[in-house]
């Protein structure tokens, strides 16, 4: 069963909102393994709501119309659907009644205008209101059907999870169509390009596409998935698989035998890079493994300014493993507070004491240090986006790694200090 999504509402043309419900629709469609292949946006004007109706008519089973249902003159989906019906409205007494008590309760006045919202295609089902004014309606037209429910969030997905899917899911049934369900999880990882990416995982992705499995060429895939590479800026590259399987409990086994293979590939082309399951993000990752270790952690920062300390504050529970960190941004803090000997600040030698030095002054088990030229001028000679990591443990002489990080100086701070957390996170898990 194919079902597309139109949204009224001028506003969502002009850019004003947002269009979350199509949003939100297009994700419990899919976790109800509803196909939705288009979604239209369309003004408050009839005319255009017939064509966006007519147009998903023809080339889908249903259509979920959200928005336009209110009181007021620019509130016209049921007449557009009326119109696509080729059937007149009709004032439903009953929903009028309700309409009125909903406002007696409220110590108010019903305006003549909300009546509107009592006008009903002839022919039409409807959805009872719970929490607005307006009632959803189940408009048959031939064989296909017209969901319309109102465009305030929260009252479009309460009617939607109490009479829209319901009805959908039998729907589905009395085609003979198994409802089943789709699923995705969302592997991130940091230092790939999306180039990268494909290029590792593209016989994993040919595999998919075969019937037959298991060659040579790499691992059987365990059963049909697609896979997507979704780029999301500063914090690294996101590998969505997505299956389709019978139940939820299907789609799950589906997924984490998807999730060992494709972390398995990764792996074996490019190391430790995958930091996170969906969610996750950078901070939660080095949180895990400085839970795992039970040591504790002090940064010393310097062009990224206090950026890594609130990162790693976003975590609750932070302080049974942060300490806290020294934004070290002066030459002479570096010297004086952290004990970084004399000479250029943005090199090796500074990253490995600034380390050792968090780790002294804060007393942690491990220290964390980032120095570099943020830009937009060079220093000590070295151009922006060079930066150092630092890291320094127990038992171990202190060591540093660099970088060269691309951007301005908004995003080499910001890329420089997931890098640092990043390599935190490969240090440690190297070693659990
Ligand atoms: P009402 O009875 O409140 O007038 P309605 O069914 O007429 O509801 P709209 O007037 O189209 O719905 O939208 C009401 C409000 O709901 C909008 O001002 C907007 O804030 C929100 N809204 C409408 N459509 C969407 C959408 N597609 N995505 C997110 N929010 C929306
Ligand atoms: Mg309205």
């Amino acid at each position: 069963m194919r079902i597309e999504i139109v949204a009224v509402g001028t506003e969502l043309l002009l850019g004003q909102i947002a269009d979350t419900n199509s949003q939100w629709l297009g994700e419990h469609l899919a976790a109800l393994g509803v196909a939705s292949h288009f979604h239209q946006a369309v003004g408050d004007n009839q005319e255009r709501i017939v064509l966006a109706l007519r147009t998903a008519l023809a080339r889908s089973d249903g259509v979920i119309v959200c928005g336009g249902l209110g009181p007021t003159h620019d509130d016209i989906t049921r007449d557009a659907i009326a119109e696509v019906m080729q059937v007149p409205l009709r004032r439903d007494d009953a929903v009028a009644a309700t309409i009125r008590s909903l406002f007696e309760s409220r110590g108010r006045r019903m305006p003549e205008s909300n009546l509107r919202q009592a006008e009903v295609p002839e022919g039409a089902g409807l959805i009872p209101q719970s929490t607005g004014t307006a009632p959803g309606l189940v408009c048959p037209v031939g064989h296909k059907v017209v969901y319309a429910v109102p465009g305030v969030p929260y009252e479009m997905t309460e009617m939607f999870d109490r009479a829209v899917a319901p009805d959908l899911l039998r729907r589905m049934a009395g085609r003979g169509e198994a409802s089943g369900v789709i699923a995705s999880r969302v592997l991130r990882t940091w230092g790939l390009s999306e180039s990268r990416l494909g290029e590792v995982l593209g016989p994993y992705i040919a595999l998919l596409d075969e019937p037959v499995p298991a060659t040579d060429a790499g691992p059987a895939p365990p059963g049909r998935a697609t896979l997507a590479f979704l780029a999301s800026g500063i914090e690294g590259m996101k590998v969505r698989i997505t299956v389709r399987a019978a139940d939820p409990a299907a789609a799950a086994t589906l997924l984490d035998d998807h999730e060992r293979a494709v972390r398995s590939v990764l792996a074996d082309a490019a190391g430790d890079v995958v930091f996170g399951v969906d969610d996750e993000a950078i901070e939660d990752a080095v949180a895990r493994v400085l839970l795992a270790s039970g040591l504790t952690l002090a940064l010393a920062e310097s062009l990224t300014g206090g950026l890594a300390a609130s990162r790693l504050v976003n975590v609750a529970g932070a302080s049974g493993w942060f300490r806290g960190a020294v934004v070290s941004y002066a030459s002479e803090v570096k010297f004086d507070v952290l004990g970084v000997p004399g000479g250029p600040v943005v090199s090796d030698a500074a990253a490995r004491s600034m380390a050792e030095g968090a780790r002294r002054v804060l007393g942690a088990d491990v220290g964390l240090s980032v120095t570099g030229v943020a830009g937009p001028d060079p220093q000590d000679g070295r151009p922006p986006g060079t930066v150092f990591v630092g890291l320094a443990r127990p038992g171990r002489p202190a060591a540093a790694v660099e970088l060269a990080v691309p951007g301005d100086r908004a995003r080499v701070r910001q890329y420089a200090t997931i890098a640092a957390l990043d390599h935190l996170r490969r240090a440690l898990a190297a070693d659990v």
